[in-house]
């Protein structure tokens, strides 16, 4: 085992500033180790520990996380941007602990709580904001966090209601360097990874329209059982699909995919003008026959199949006053109108998070016609601002 055993009272202690940390409790636990609520006497306040196992791979991961929110927490006010605030790192016994200012419950358990019912309207409308936020800055260092889902978005502690934060940058990476294919929660991964196609931080944008659905919904709105369950799910909530450019060139779509190009007479590499795609999503029998495997698919939670009709008909509000009806119904349309720009299956179009934050939906403006975000202005370009040192020197485990 390559966990510390933690009990309470252990001490972890920081060897050059001599720190020590109390543990109190066991906050949460991952293949990456333990987090612990920790007490620190100097200071009077509890801190979450995240504690890495003894282990190479965890270990340099771990320094990126450091690193991607050491330079985040320099660059912005974590306090107003919604971004975990870091206080401290060490290593305890060859394990790398990370203290993070000590946060609530996880948005999940938030929608457990409620039984799965949903929120209210303006706490999405709320922490929508909160999370553009922080999309907002990670964007402008070209930061891509990889994970973004309700587990790792927190409530701040009591002191702060209705304050959240987002968490957990250990799958984060820099725009400029997206080495690995497998990341993001299935629920909340984009159709470009996916597909096994290059993808930016509009990944998280994708995760983000998934977070606010569920948020209002109480329920995932792509509970992908596997990948393909999870691409049919979004072909037939959505009523669209990938882009023929993207599938033409993504490395999985024949997984996924039949070409019937050819059916139309077209040479290979030809682009169709008719206006339907030359990509069809394989049957589950063909999947099977081509893949050798049945494909798992997952069961059905809404009776509605389009993102519209869903949208419309659940949660149920039950005793609502009939002034309040009318004025829910208009911000649904408003939401409705919010995620179709958030769940754009082309990345390019995919609102940026500065494009998303003028939406109606999260100013809370009368929402009338579908809204036309500004043009996104250029940026600095890809994290040029910050450079995170993804092998940092003298950062052995031991
Ligand atoms: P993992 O890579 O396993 O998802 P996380 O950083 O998300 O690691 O931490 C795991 C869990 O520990 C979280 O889901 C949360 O419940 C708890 N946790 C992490 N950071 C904090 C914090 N700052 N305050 C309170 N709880 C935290
Ligand atoms: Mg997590």
């Amino acid at each position: 085992n390559s966990d510390l055993i933690l009990t309470v009272n252990f001490v972890l202690l920081n060897s050059d500033t001599k720190q020590r940390y109390v543990v109190k409790d066991i906050l949460g636990q991952g293949t990456f180790g333990q987090v612990a609520k920790c007490w620190v006497s100097e200071t009077s306040s509890y801190v979450a520990v995240k504690i890495i196992k003894n282990q190479p791979a965890y270990y340099q991961q771990a320094l990126v996380e450091v690193a991607i929110l050491t330079a985040l927490n320099q660059k912005f006010d974590p306090d107003e941007h919604h971004i975990v605030r870091i206080l401290d790192k060490f290593v305890y016994h060859r394990h790398l602990c990370i203290s993070f200012e000590m946060l609530g419950t996880n948005l999940f358990e938030l929608i457990r709580i409620n039984s799965f019912r949903g929120l209210p309207l303006d706490i999405v409308q709320l922490f929508s904001k909160q999370i553009l936020h922080a999309l907002i800055i990670m964007k402008e260092a070209g930061i891509i966090h990889c994970d973004l889902k309700p587990e790792n978005i927190l409530l701040s502690a009591s002191v702060k209601p209705r304050e959240i934060k987002v968490i957990d940058f250990g799958s984060a990476c820099m725009e400029d360097r997206t080495v690995y294919s497998y990341i993001q929660s299935r629920y909340y991964r984009s159709p470009e990874v996916v597909l096994g196609y290059s993808y930016t931080t509009a990944i998280d944008m994708w995760s983000f329209g998934c977070i606010v659905a569920e948020l209002f919904l109480g329920l995932p709105l792509f509970p992908g059982a596997s990948e393909y369950d999870l691409l049919k799910r979004m072909i037939e909530i959505l009523g669209g699909q990938p882009p023929d450019h993207i599938l033409r060139s993504a490395k999985n779509t024949p997984k996924f995919f039949r070409c019937i190009g050819s059916i139309h007479g077209l040479e290979d590499g030809e682009v169709y003008s008719g206006g339907r795609s030359v990509f069809q999503i394989r049957s589950e029998e063909e999947y099977e026959a081509n893949e050798s495997k049945k494909p798992v698919i997952g069961k059905r939670y809404f009776n509605y199949v389009k993102l519209e009709d869903i949208v419309a008909n659940y949660p149920h509000r039950k005793n609502l006053p009939d002034e309040e009806i009318s004025k829910e119904n208009l911000t649904r349309l408003a939401l409705i109108d919010f995620l179709r720009g958030l769940l754009e299956f082309d990345p390019v179009k995919r609102w940026s998070p500065l494009q998303a934050v003028q939406h109606p939906f999260v100013t809370g403006e009368h929402f009338t016609c579908p809204y036309k975000p500004p043009p996104e202005k250029l940026r600095n370009f890809g994290g040029q601002n910050i450079t995170v040192d993804h092998n940092p020197g003298g950062g052995h485990w031991f």
